[in-house]
């Protein structure tokens, strides 16, 4: 685990058909899986963990990437217990990544933050921080999605 005292500029350089690029990149925090270690700017987890309900937590999205590379794929699914977990798991996630993204195009308000609607990676990411900050909510008008991050976590936030 690698903190900064704030937010920070990395620049990504990359060659792309023979071309090199860099641009610089703010991130609050950061992490991948050939980097081994997860980045954090300190003032931005204090920020999240400021209020404990306001669905953001910075500690909480960096740590659910984490878990998602374990398995080896960056792909919003961490490693599942069963062929039957993952079935219901990949059902429920892409239906839900599917609505939020058309909630997002229509601008319709969201309990889950509309950046995770990019990618599933990201989708498990803002998932995860509403699951443990706003646990009740996202069992009310998620149910299923709560379920499954309910029986992945073994935890029950709604009931805290
Ligand atoms: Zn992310």
């Amino acid at each position: 685990m690698i903190v900064y005292p704030s937010g920070y500029v990395a620049t990504n350089q990359r060659a792309e058909g023979g071309i090199w690029s860099e641009d610089d990149e703010h991130l609050s925090g950061h992490t991948q899986r050939n980097l081994r270690a997860l980045v954090l700017a300190w003032d931005d987890v204090k920020a999240g963990a400021a209020d404990p309900d306001d669905g953001r937590n910075l500690v909480l999205h960096e740590f659910a990437h984490q878990l998602d590379f374990e398995d080896g794929s960056t792909d919003g699914t961490p490693a599942l217990e069963s062929a039957a977990q993952a079935r219901s798991w990949a059902e429920v996630f892409g239906t839900e990544l599917e609505a939020l993204r058309c909630a997002a195009d229509a601008g319709e308000p969201t309990l889950l933050d509309p950046y995770g609607a990019q990618d599933p990676a990201e989708f498990f990411a803002v998932a995860t921080e509403t699951f443990f900050e706003r646990g009740r909510e996202l069992s009310r008008r998620h149910p299923k999605l709560y379920e499954e991050l309910r029986r992945f976590y073994r935890q029950d936030p709604a009931a805290w």
